[in-house]
């Protein structure tokens, strides 16, 4: 346990009293590097491996917060793995208890660490039981890939996600915020749920998605078609579209704001935020023997003021 040492050091103890109950929860780094403290800083971060290790639980791997256990060897563990291993010490297999580490929940307490999409440009540092509530919201923190065929798991942002969709989900992208778009099926009446191929477009710029899905509302076969905002929600406001499908002498149409894609697509969808078309309107839409869908979608997006 030599490291550990190195946290009762005087320039590591001086980082408590930035440590105030009155602090927000963000610190700023220029502060901070201006400050004497930048020595502990430094410091601090060159032994955050040993530090990460201390705090990590052993059954889920996970940064623990307070409440932290440990047995009477000293072996510690997360509070949410404690009541799922049956009051046993999962290193040493003694009996558990109730007891707790303050000591590590107060080393815990006295850390600021960098937020962990340093790497994605986030600059904010925190306070270790600040970090998470951060993190949830970090405006950093990168986007799951829209592509709704899929159960894809990648993750980026908008510039490695826009990259990733046209080299590996052969989505093609369009300029410019007009656009016609034709969806078609054979047999759609066999079609309860099917997602058809993501097309984004890029205006004002900015990229945004196109889904179209049939699926079930209720025991209604329906097809909807919503735009989502390659961004975040504050600024997808800025942004509204309209959709429109016409055919055999009649027309729909559906005006919006796209929904970040921050929002799963199934959220989206679920929530009705689109143009929905009943499977016999659009078949009608289609003309001919209404046995293919054949569907014209037109749109526009268009920037509020
Ligand atoms: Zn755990
Ligand atoms: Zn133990
Ligand atoms: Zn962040
Ligand atoms: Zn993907």
């Amino acid at each position: 346990m030599a490291p550990i040492d190195l946290f009762f050091d005087d320039d590591i103890r001086s980082i408590p009293s930035v440590d105030s109950p009155q602090m927000e929860e963000s610190i700023d780094v220029n502060e901070l590097l201006n400050d004497p403290m930048h020595t502990a800083l430094k410091f601090n971060g060159t032994i955050t491996s040993t530090i990460r290790e201390l705090l990590k639980c052993p059954v889920c791997l996970n940064a623990m917060y307070s409440p932290i256990y440990q047995c009477s060897n000293g072996h510690t563990v997360c509070s949410s793995c404690k009541p799922r291993i049956h009051d046993r010490c999962p290193t040493c297999r003694h009996e558990l208890g109730n007891i707790r580490c303050l000591a590590l929940e107060k080393l815990a307490a006295s850390l600021i660490v960098p937020c962990k999409y340093q790497g994605f440009g986030c600059k904010g540092i925190y306070l270790y039981h600040n970090r998470i509530k951060h993190e949830s919201q970090c405006p950093h923190r990168p986007y799951n890939c829209p592509y709704a065929g899929s159960e894809c798991t990648v993750l980026g942002d908008i510039p490695s996600l826009v990259a990733h969709l046209k080299d590996d989900h052969k989505v093609d992208v369009h300029n410019g915020c007009t656009f016609h778009h034709r969806y078609a099926k054979s047999n759609p009446q066999e079609v309860e749920n099917a997602t058809w191929m993501l097309t984004l477009f890029s205006c004002f710029g900015q990229y945004f998605c196109l889904h179209f899905e049939a699926f079930q509302l209720g025991t209604a076969p329906v097809y909807i078609a919503f735009l989502q905002f390659m961004g975040d929600d504050n600024e997808a406001k800025n942004y509204s579209y309209s959709l429109e499908v016409c055919g055999d002498g009649k027309k729909m149409i559906w005006e919006g704001v796209p929904k970040s894609i921050r929002d799963n697509h199934r959220k989206v969808r679920d929530s009705l935020d689109g143009l929905i078309i009943q499977r016999k309107m659009a078949l009608r839409f289609s003309g001919g023997d209404q046995k293919e869908l054949k569907l014209r979608v037109t749109g526009r997006i268009w920037k509020e003021h």
